[in-house]
């Protein structure tokens, strides 16, 4: 193949995964790649920059299409791209289906808050896309030749809070907002702070010492920077 995923400005974290940091707010979105299937872990924040993921993603892979989807939590730099991938699967933890049909005007206002231009955000909004499938507790994906781990470990950055775990080497997992490197974590009014440290105990339950740990924000790190912030935030939100 011609390209590679430095091409896009997009990291390359093992074999068949990878990741790139939109502009804007420094979104993660996540790709892994199986024989069969094609899963994208988050979407960007308009209908435009889902569609350049999916222009590059399908550039870097022959013409492959995303064919899954899993949304991190709702928030809009993370969920509003989602109607770009036209017949993809989507998950999500438990409850955010109704979340984001219930939300969908609040979830347009604050992408404009957040600097979204108005048209871009209300034509995102109005086809924001509910998830098909609901993840409790966790949920194995078979994608042809690998399977990846759903991982409903949350409440804590928001109320809908699902990772992501891709066995290999190294390890990677996908944490969505429970984990920031280029800021401090953003609790919000829907954070569910005296939970958000059990849920980095999850995570770090799943991933182990060894696994790279990428966060909704920043750079990616290891076990060491993700129990740290666990600590930060327990001590942060009084909780022990
Ligand atoms: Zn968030």
């Amino acid at each position: 193949m011609d390209v590679s995923w430095e091409d896009f400005g997009w990291e390359r974290l093992a074999l068949g995964v990878g990741r790139r940091r939109l502009p804007g707010w420094d979104a993660t979105v996540g790709v892994v790649v199986g024989a069969d299937a094609v899963l994208l872990y988050d979407t960007g924040s308009t209908l435009r920059e889902g569609a350049e993921v999916r222009a590059q993603v399908q550039a870097l892979l022959g013409g492959r299409r995303v064919t899954h989807i899993a949304l991190s939590h709702p928030h809009f730099d993370h969920v509003l791209g989602t109607a770009a991938f036209a017949g993809a699967e989507v998950y999500g933890a438990v409850g955010l289906d109704a979340l984001l049909r219930r939300e969908r005007d609040a979830i347009r206002a604050d992408a404009v808050r957040h600097g979204v231009a108005a048209d871009e955000a209300a034509e995102a909004a109005d086809l924001l896309v509910a998830p098909h499938h609901p993840v409790c507790g966790e949920w194995t994906l078979e994608l042809g030749g690998r399977q990846v781990l759903l991982a409903n470990v949350g409440p804590g950055h928001s109320g809908h809070d699902l990772a992501l775990l891709v066995p290999g080497e190294p390890e990677v997992v996908f944490c969505g907002d429970l984990v920031e490197e280029s800021g401090e974590p953003q609790a919000g009014r829907d954070a569910i702070t005296a939970r958000w440290p059990a849920a980095l105990d999850r995570l770090l339950d799943l991933g182990g010492e060894d696994a790279v740990y990428v966060p909704g924000h920043g750079a990616a790190v290891d076990a060491a920077f993700v129990r740290a912030q666990r600590d930060e935030l327990a001590a942060r939100f009084g909780v022990s």
